[in-house]
């Protein structure tokens, strides 16, 4: 896929998500980098867990909330850095695409489903979290163990292709 398919993906993707946290009155939304639903709220530099795309507000008509705002004279850069949200998308639609490739399956479409995946691999990030004192190096297992985690939940986002079921 080239960029303008992967980009036309994400859109598609999210819109579908989008529409039935809607039509259900479910409080989730989704991250602005990946499309999936993956965050509790809108705005509030949580981490994606999918894309990991710190969401500060930006978003297709929203800029970064900390666009513009200069301290000691410094523009702020914001969480992501010089990583455009173009850019992300891309970049987690390349990757994506290379899961659906390895399994020829197809990104799951099933919300509830997908719901139901985040949410295990969230609880799973969080039980890692609990057993982390903070004094970890990088090199430590325990961060192997989160990174895993990580691949096994977008791995988990792709599944068999539904005509095949
Ligand atoms: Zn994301």
């Amino acid at each position: 896929m080239d960029e303008r398919e992967i980009l036309a993906e994400f859109y598609n993707r999210r819109e579908h998500y989008n529409t039935y946290l809607q039509a259900n009155d479910i409080a989730r939304h989704t991250c602005p980098g990946c499309g999936f639903p993956s965050l509790a709220a809108r705005g509030g530099f949580d981490i994606c867990d999918i894309c990991n795309w710190e969401d500060d507000g930006q978003d297709d008509q929203a800029s970064s909330i900390l666009a513009g705002l200069q301290v000691d004279g410094i523009l702020m850069a914001g969480p992501n850095g010089r990583l455009s949200l173009k850019d992300n998308r891309i970049n987690i639609g390349r990757m994506l695409e290379s899961n659906m490739a390895l399994t020829d399956g197809e990104v799951d479409f099933d919300t509830a489903r997908v719901l139901k995946t985040i949410e295990y691999y969230q609880q799973r990030k969080h039980e890692i979290d609990e057993r982390m004192t903070g004094d970890e190096l990088p090199q430590d297992h325990i961060w192997m163990e989160w990174k895993e985690v990580s691949k096994d939940l977008l791995a988990a986002l792709v599944v068999p292709k539904s005509g095949e079921l």
